[in-house]
């Protein structure tokens, strides 16, 4: 026998857990390939992708997005077939939405490893501290300046060590 108030808090957890979902369907009549760049409107088929998305009140949302594939009419073009990609909601490959991941790699670069997936919690928008470092490591290389030295003289980066560099 359970005791009532064990019950209740059974029930919380549950509620807590359950996820908004958000049923879509994306407009788009042609896209461009992402190899060639060339347009297609020749819908190869159709799926559905799972993103997560921010959180509504304490509670996960899971878009549940219906996507067009087309087919890349370029006969020289290696990519087959392509899924369109929806501006500020998706990415190639991404499982989360655009807005989502552009805040996990914030509070990866600032928090990284454990106290990162502990405010990825506290966010509704849990992580491992493995997930984070892995969004660190797909990170663009932040731009480098040479500086300058005002009588003229360029002082250059290190040089890169070519014999322990890979190819
Ligand atoms: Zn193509």
């Amino acid at each position: 026998m359970v005791p009532p108030g064990r019950e209740c808090r059974d029930r919380k957890r549950r509620v807590r857990r359950r996820v908004g979902a958000v049923r879509a369907r994306t407009a788009v009549e042609r896209a461009a390939c992402p190899a060639c760049g060339t347009l297609s409107a020749r819908v190869h088929s159709r799926y559905v992708r799972r993103l997560a998305d921010w959180a509504v009140g304490g509670r996960p949302v899971l878009i549940e997005l219906q996507v067009r594939r087309f087919r890349c009419g370029e006969r020289t073009c290696e990519q087959a077939t392509f899924a369109a990609q929806v501006d500020g909601l998706t990415f190639r490959h991404g499982r989360r939405s655009t807005g989502l991941q552009a805040v996990l790699e914030r509070v990866a670069v600032m928090l990284a490893g454990r106290a990162g997936a502990r405010l990825s919690q506290t966010l509704t928008a849990a992580v491992s501290r493995s997930t984070l470092l892995r969004l660190i490591r797909r990170l663009p290389e932040p731009e480098t300046t040479t500086p300058r030295v005002s009588s003229g003289w360029t002082i250059s980066p290190c040089a890169r060590d070519t014999t322990t560099a890979r190819s």
